[in-house]
């Protein structure tokens, strides 16, 4: 009950790339929200992904932040500080039996998708075939102490079966049913970090409580997942706002690989924030 007592929101960018217009939309969005509900709008690092993240990528996000006028409570949540609480939540849905070592590659998940061809789509293509899913305890327990690498999954039709039907309220297209089925049975901890991007943003909106979570429309199909985790794991539910993605003059996404219109380009170039935030047309 208490994380409504504070209303808040978040932005909650992956310090892989130079922040850009898009970026300069979402946290302005959020933190309007936030003034609009009389909460907090909190920072957070989402940087469990190693190989991407880099802490010159973190530090310019302050900066360019703090540029744009925007201000948050310290200290910043940094999702790499908490892979032990994470574990713990991970720990939890396992004791409950509802997940599953995978040992396949990428390479064997395509071969056998590629055997199915009505194998379901979700938003990020062919859902996972559930190899594993099936595979013999024993078996399993042997290629883990065997020292075999494999991910976590979640056992999504047990998981659905377990919390019945759900909804969740999104401020701007009303109530939504969760598909849980949408995404199949997503992964909880990757091979090579010990979490994925589900499980620490369901766990940190909650241990933050964040009461309204803001993020792009390109990710309203995660929300369909975290609502299924956070009622596993007796978190609170949030209502959720899911913004419009800008767009270039061409009419596709902004994205970090775009490196013309970074913020700290535009504002080399000159540009100001209130030239950055008419131009967003927010
Ligand atoms: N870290 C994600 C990103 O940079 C955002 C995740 C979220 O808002 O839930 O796209």
């Amino acid at each position: 009950m208490d994380s409504f007592l504070t209303a808040s929101t978040r932005f909650a960018p992956s310090p892989s790339g130079f922040l850009h217009f898009g970026h300069a939309n979402g946290a302005q969005f959020y933190a309007r929200h936030a003034e609009r509900i009389g909460g907090q709008f909190l920072l957070r690092i989402e940087d469990i992904d190693p190989t991407r993240s880099k802490p010159e990528y973190e530090q310019a996000i302050y900066e360019d932040l703090r540029w744009l006028g925007l201000t948050w409570p310290e200290p910043v949540v940094r999702q790499s500080d908490r892979f032990s609480l994470y574990g713990s939540f991970l720990h939890t849905l396992e004791e409950g039996g509802l997940t599953y070592p995978c040992f396949c590659t990428r390479k064997e998940i395509r071969a056998e998708v590629a055997n199915a061809p009505r194998a379901p789509h979700g938003p990020d293509g062919a859902l996972y075939p559930g190899t594993c899913k099936n595979l013999d305890p024993m078996i399993a327990r042997d290629r883990i102490a065997a020292g075999q690498v494999h991910a976590i999954r979640l056992h999504m039709n047990k998981a659905a079966h377990m919390t019945g039907p759900l909804t969740f309220t999104d401020l701007d297209r009303g109530e939504i049913l969760v598909r849980p089925n949408s995404c199949g049975d997503v992964v909880l901890a990757r091979k090579d970090v010990p979490t994925s991007y589900h499980l620490s943003v369901t766990v940190d909106d909650a241990l933050q409580h964040i009461s309204c979570v803001t993020r792009g429309e390109d990710l309203l199909h995660a929300t369909h997942i975290h609502r299924v985790l956070q009622t596993l794991l007796g978190f609170p539910t949030p209502v959720y706002r899911h913004h419009r993605l800008l767009m270039d003059p061409q009419g596709r996404r902004y994205a970090k690989r775009d490196k013309a219109i970074t913020l700290r380009t535009l504002r080399a170039a000159g540009l100001t924030p209130a030239d950055v935030i008419e131009r967003i047309g927010l």
